[in-house]
């Protein structure tokens, strides 16, 4: 295959011989016209397969190392799909940092009494967990907002032993930094929303998988379901992807030179970055300082979400992880004066300037 940005940049190029059209053309029909009585063009009805999803999950599949993907309608519906492969009273073991949404859900699943979620902090805490009794082990790497890591490949080896399916969320890394299937992961999950389409202009989810028996029902599953993603979104999704190692090398290149400024700052107690990524936490060495440097930041949006071109700051307490009772989230260090920054394509200096003006006090 060719390299990665030949591939991305030339997706959905080539593809409509007829015309020649370099973008991709969206294809908004519902239904296909038969040939003849039992023949198909492929292509039937669009809950089933569109064109223009297909070439996106493709894209996907590819970019993330997999040989099946899905596009969804957002990151949730994405998870949501993946433990529609599971039977009810199903056991899991999960990332205890994650993103408020998807403990929600896990929340819900459990009230249904449909699933049984056992929550872990650290690989030790991990390995003792994992028995033969669970059947996915669910990660982020790093987690949402604490920014924790853990080993794919060291987790994948204790699940295969178990018989455990192994799902890591890759939402905050991308396939540009992170390629779980490449370290034995069995599914892959993300919120497309995020890095993948980067402009805070489309909700979207992606499940991708290796095994194509996974693959195969996952399909099923969405076919029967209709979680998938509308052909407009999916192309806009294509445009982005072509620019995705471009974004994520600058914004990352970005935040390290934040994280610099920060690490000095005498306004910030800590900085949580995993030394990867465009994404950082920080907490405050005062947390009554919170809302009014939420205020006075002119450049970052005080704004859930991540990922996108645009510079977003957010506070998990009040907004992302919200769902996450106070007791527990303070627990395990999610606590009031943490604030999650997300990178985007601006100036690094004028980024810092913004953050430098709106903490005050000390501008060395
Ligand atoms: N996973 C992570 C790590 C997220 O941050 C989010 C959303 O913030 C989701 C999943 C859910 O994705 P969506 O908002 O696209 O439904």
């Amino acid at each position: 295959m060719t390299h990665l940005h030949t591939y991305l940049a030339q997706l959905g190029n080539r593809w409509d011989k007829e015309t020649g059209a370099i973008s991709l053309p969206i294809h908004l029909s519902t239904t296909y016209a038969h040939p003849g009585l039992g023949a198909s063009t492929g292509f039937d009805y669009t809950r089933t397969k569109n064109p223009t999803r297909s070439v996106l999950e493709e894209g996907l599949a590819t970019l993330e190392g997999g040989t099946h993907a899905i596009a969804t309608s957002s990151g949730m519906s994405a998870i949501q799909l993946v433990f529609q492969l599971f039977d009810s009273g199903s056991h899991f073991l999960v990332s205890r940092d994650l993103y408020g949404g998807s403990f929600r859900y896990f929340q819900e699943l459990e009230r249904q009494q449909l699933a049984h979620f056992h929550y872990f902090e650290t690989e030790e805490d991990l390995q003792e967990k994992l028995s033969a009794q669970i059947t996915a082990v669910y990660i982020e790497t790093p987690t949402n907002p604490l920014m924790q890591e853990v080993s794919i490949e060291k987790i994948a080896t204790w699940a295969k032993e178990v018989g455990a399916v192994m799902v890591v969320d890759n939402t905050l890394l991308t396939p540009i930094i992170q390629r779980p299937l490449e370290l034995g992961a069995d599914i892959v999950v993300h919120s497309g929303t995020k890095y993948l389409a980067g402009h805070n202009d489309i909700l979207a989810g992606v499940v991708v998988t290796n095994n194509p028996e996974f693959g195969e029902r996952l399909a099923w599953i969405a076919n029967t379901t209709g979680p998938t993603l509308s052909p407009f979104d999916c192309w806009l999704f294509i445009r982005s992807l072509k620019t995705l190692p471009l974004r994520i090398k600058r914004q990352e290149e970005t935040t390290k030179e934040i994280v610099a400024a920060l690490e000095k700052h005498p306004q910030v107690k800590e900085v949580l970055y995993p030394g990867k990524g465009a994404m950082l936490s920080i907490r405050l060495a005062d947390e009554q300082k919170v809302g009014p440097f939420l205020e006075a930041l002119t450049l970052f949006t005080y704004a859930e979400s991540l990922g996108g071109v645009e510079s977003l700051i957010t506070y998990p307490t009040t907004q992302t992880h919200a769902d996450i009772p106070q007791e527990l989230r303070e627990s395990y260090g999610l606590t009031p004066e943490l604030l999650r920054l997300s990178i985007g394509l601006e100036d690094a200096q004028d980024l810092i300037m913004d953050l430098k003006n709106a903490l005050g006090g000390h501008n060395g």
